[in-house]
């Protein structure tokens, strides 16, 4: 018997402050990525798609991005903090 699935991860990528769509506030949103991974019995082995949003904390609208708004997004809140990670692109496709 094959037992197989998938599982979801959630990863938080940034939280910024953004003025919310929904409600018009200025306030923090946090930046996630939903990854859901096949798994073989019960041992994630790829994923099988990738999903990026981000959630406002005052009211707690969600808002789906594309990968590239949200790599955006994220390089403007790495840019934001004094983390000094050197910032690299790259294009290869
Ligand atoms: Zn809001």
């Amino acid at each position: 018997m094959i037992i197989f699935g998938t599982k979801g991860y959630l990863y938080q990528l940034a939280i910024l402050t953004l003025v919310c769509g929904q409600c018009g506030n200025p306030a923090a949103h946090t930046l996630r990525k939903r990854v859901t991974k096949f798994t073989l019995f019960f041992v994630p082995l790829f994923p099988i798609s990738t999903k990026y949003q981000t959630q406002c904390t005052f009211c707690g609208a969600e808002q789906k991005l594309t990968k590239e708004q949200a790599e955006q997004l994220q390089a403007q809140g790495a840019g934001g903090q004094a983390h000094g990670q050197p910032q690299q692109q790259h294009d290869r496709f």
